[in-house]
């Protein structure tokens, strides 16, 4: 008799699993998703010709795992990289926008030459960075938040102007908070191995690259039509065994199975996947493990309002980049933004400039509970001073993601192998998703993946 496996949560982890478990043979595989439609954070739109992404507009190439199953889907083709010319950020000092300097990798310069120049450090923090070298190995193996590691290794000036930043236009963390090894391990990584960043940083420049541009897409990738084409290859193959608006409402151990009550009725399974933000998994799990219903829901989540703008080129003429981010001393109200319409090919009819701003996050928490049109009207008021944007936008669009940044705090990795193996003693049931072992979506991919391994066997 096939193995009957239940997966809660329509998102790219929830797709994922399922799309694995339907090629497993023996398995029969149902995927429930509460809301109307699949993909979780993963949505696109087109309005008023623009390509608008509500969720994320790419993903890491140089992880194979994204790249590999939009492969597999037979998506190669319809996949793209960043326009090349356009590979280059700004970050934020005191009202003008700065280049990155070539070379700088998320939080390191690779050489200190290539900063000489740059106006985003002050002398000073430029010589206390290049004194990285000379500062000895961390002897402790434990973990450490990323505010500490960089001012241990290169000093307050970079956590403030460059790492604080950078790590916040990814995932809004507060770097006080967010852990060195689940969040940046490459970077603790480099310290052990070559006993520096900017020495390690070098080397892998000399070997080929920082990694920072791949050979196709560059570092990052995304498909033609927007993400939502992932999402619509793997709803398309999953068929009916993909059940949109049905919400898992309770899980209860039956005999050797899962009682599983949904909002469409009572269904049963002989394995169950939770492929769930961790607080909802920690409310399905707490009658069968208040420990792990405990761990599940200690695990931080952040939330964030992004605002989509859409002006006449002529009056938002966009620098030939990607976009900025503004470093938390600044005190703006936008915490990034990415120039959506120079960032990738087809996301704006020609003669409008496309923006997207993200605000709120673990350090400003509020700002993304604030109404709409105050929301769009400080967004507007850091375009006109910080890129001269004239005009009204042709239209604006705010979304919030509630709880949607999962926040990997200092002694992450501990809690989640404690949840894991707290989780293995429960019978036939997997956990995956964005809150345990990495963000990205190519993360999450590969911690579906490797989440359904075991129960498809
Ligand atoms: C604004 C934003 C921008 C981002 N940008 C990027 C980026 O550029 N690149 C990148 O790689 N990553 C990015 N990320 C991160 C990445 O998109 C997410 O981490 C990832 O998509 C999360 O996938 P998931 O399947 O774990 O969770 P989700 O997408 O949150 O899916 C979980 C699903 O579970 C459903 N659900 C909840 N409770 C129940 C229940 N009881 N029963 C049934 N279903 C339920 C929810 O409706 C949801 O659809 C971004 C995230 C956000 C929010």
């Amino acid at each position: 008799m096939a193995k009957r496996v239940i997966v809660a949560g329509g998102g790219i982890a929830g797709l994922t699993a399922a799309y694995r478990l339907s090629k497993a043979p023996g398995v029969e595989v149902e995927l429930l998703e509460a809301s109307p439609r699949a993909g979780g954070a993963i949505s696109t739109t087109r309005e008023h010709g623009c390509l608008l992404e509500h969720g994320p507009d790419c993903f890491l190439a140089i992880k194979p795992a994204g790249v590999a199953l939009c492969s597999e889907l037979g998506l190669e083709p319809r996949l793209i990289g960043t326009i090349a010319e356009n590979r280059k950020s700004f970050v934020e000092r005191k009202g003008k926008l700065h280049a990155v300097p070539e070379g700088f990798y998320l939080m390191a310069p690779s050489s200190m030459a290539s900063l000489a120049t740059s106006r985003i450090f002050s002398t000073k923090g430029k010589a206390r960075m290049a004194m990285e070298p000379l500062i000895p190995r961390r002897k402790e193996t434990t973990d450490e938040s990323l505010a500490d590691f960089v001012r241990r290794r290169l000093g307050k000036e970079c956590l403030e102007r460059m790492a604080q930043p950078m790590i916040a236009g990814i995932t809004t963390a507060d770097p006080e908070k967010l852990s060195m090894r689940a969040a940046m391990p490459q970077f603790p990584e480099m310290e052990e191995k070559h006993g520096s960043i900017i020495k390690a940083l070098a080397a892998r420049m000399i070997g080929g690259g920082t990694g920072a541009s791949g050979p196709r897409y560059g570092m990052f990738a995304t498909l033609d039509g927007g993400m939502q084409v992932l999402v619509d290859a793997l709803a398309g193959v999953l068929g009916p065994r993909l059940r949109t608006g049905v919400r898992v409402q309770s899980v209860a151990r039956e005999g050797d199975r899962w009682a599983v009550a949904t909002s469409a009725g009572p269904l049963a399974a002989d394995a169950l996947v939770l492929a769930l933000p961790s607080p909802a998994a920690a409310s399905l799990l707490r009658p069968h493990d208040p420990r792990l219903a405990e761990l599940l829901a200690s695990l931080h989540c952040a939330s964030v309002a992004t605002v989509h703008l859409a002006f006449r080129e002529a009056d938002l003429p966009l620098p030939a980049a990607m976009g900025f981010v503004v470093p938390a001393v600044e005190n703006r109200f936008t915490v990034a933004a990415s120039f959506t319409s120079r960032k990738f090919p087809g996301r704006a009819p020609g003669g409008v400039s496309l923006v997207r701003v993200f605000a709120g996050g673990a350090t400003r928490p509020s700002d993304s509970t604030l109404p709409d049109d105050d929301i769009r009207r400080r967004v507007l008021a850091d375009l006109r001073d910080l890129l001269k944007a004239a005009g009204e936008p042709l239209f604006s669009n705010v979304d919030r993601h509630e709880g949607a940044m999962p926040q990997y705090h200092v002694g992450h990795l501990d809690r989640v192998d404690e949840i894991e193996k707290r989780a293995a003693a429960l019978p036939g049931l997997a956990l995956c998703g964005a809150s345990y072992r990495g963000v990205g979506v190519p993360d999450c991919i590969k911690n579906a993946e490797d989440a359904v391994a075991g129960l498809a066997r």
